[in-house]
């Protein structure tokens, strides 16, 4: 078999009897929405991040839609994000037909540059939206110091980035809102499409429980225009039996991420995780300069490889709309068109590990 991208198989594999009978007591239950497996995935998911509230949710775009809603975002709002980001942190801004407004990213870790946030910020501001891309926070104190002198809520996109330290304290407890996702791929997946949202406000926690079921607190009493954005039962007892591994999970990451850092960093740029900050290595990206011709090599010898993101979204075509043009982010442009992922995932083979690091020794 060749080695897979992101090993989901194993992990299952592991404990399927735990995970098969997570799923049949819910089957039994017949709960299958709004189950109490949630109500324990979101303690849960509290706890871990040290947050009051954590709000299950269907997955990490509605999340992100989710977060917009309940702080009113619509026409004429602007929100700033980055352009070298997956598309939902900006799609659902345009979604909800405020304006996403970009800002450049820094060049270490590729999250957004608090440097050139001052300068994008207008009276239409209603909202931040960092990226803790590849599972590494950005500079939060500086971002959230910015946001609060304009009053303006920050909102987290750690769609990459559940169990990242920054300063000590947990990824999605850092700002106004933080949104994760359970996508399998993520670093805490589910076995489908999953999300939640971290906070500590009361009344945006309130809002949010009920712009995801439909606006409604009550059975047929809707208060807001809201949405379906439930997560389903058995993704949440899947979760549950998955939180408990997740510590030994994170380490095994980091060990994978410490022997590529060895083998690699004198042959490429390798991942750089800053002062005060934690990866959990959702991706593990290098860069190179003549990508193609990595890719070419690594292919032949059957490793899997991708581009997270090959494209920033201010050059993708659903985003022209907004008028901007090539040379407008230019470390953006520049990271995306030499960034690769390698293999990752907590269960990555020390053989299979060893002949990346070995074809890769071979072509850079
Ligand atoms: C995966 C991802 C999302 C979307 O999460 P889904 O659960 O797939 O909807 C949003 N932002 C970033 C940065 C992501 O990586």
């Amino acid at each position: 078999m060749n080695m897979p991208f992101i090993d989901l198989k194993t992990p299952y594999l592991n404990d399927k009897d735990e995970f098969l009978k997570a799923i049949e007591s819910v089957l039994n239950s017949t709960e299958f929405i709004m189950g109490k497996e949630i109500g324990v995935l979101e303690n849960a998911l509290a706890k871990y991040c040290d947050t009051k509230h954590a709000i299950a949710c269907s997955s990490g775009t509605d999340a992100l839609l989710l977060s917009l809603m309940a702080l009113d975002i619509g026409p004429e709002d602007e929100i700033i994000t980055t352009p070298f980001t997956f598309i939902a942190s900006a799609e659902v801004i345009s979604f909800l037909k405020a304006k996403p407004v970009f800002v450049d990213i820094k060049e270490d870790d590729y999250t957004l540059d608090p440097n050139k946030l001052k300068r994008a910020i207008t009276p239409k501001t209603k909202a931040i939206m960092p990226v803790s891309l590849y599972g590494q926070c950005p500079d939060m104190d500086e971002i959230n110091e910015i946001a609060k002198k304009k009053s303006i809520p920050v909102i987290e996109d750690g769609a990459q980035s559940f169990g990242a330290e920054y300063k000590g304290k947990k990824s999605l407890s850092l700002s106004t809102i933080g949104c994760t996702s359970f996508f399998p791929s993520k670093p805490l997946g589910c076995y489908g499409d999953g999300g939640a949202l971290l906070l500590n406000d009361d009344n945006l926690a309130k809002k949010i429980k009920m712009l995801l079921n439909h606006g409604q607190e009550s059975r047929y009493k809707h208060e807001y225009i809201g949405i379906n954005g439930r997560l389903d039962t058995i993704q949440a007892a899947i979760l549950n039996v998955k939180l408990k591994r997740f510590k030994k999970e994170l380490k095994k990451r980091n060990e994978v991420a410490k022997r590529y850092d060895k083998a690699l960093s004198a042959l490429c740029i390798t991942p750089k995780v800053n002062e005060h900050k934690t990866s959990v290595y959702a991706q593990y990206s290098i860069r190179v300069k003549d990508r193609d011709r990595v890719i070419k090599h690594l292919n032949e010898k059957k490793i899997p490889t991708a581009i997270h993101y090959p494209i920033p979204l201010h050059l993708q075509p659903a985003f022209f709309y907004l008028g901007y043009k090539k040379g407008d982010f230019p470390v953006s442009e520049q990271i995306s068109s030499e960034i690769l992922s390698l293999p990752m995932s907590p269960y990555l083979k020390k053989e299979d590990q060893e002949q990346i690091i070995a074809s890769l020794k071979e072509v850079l």
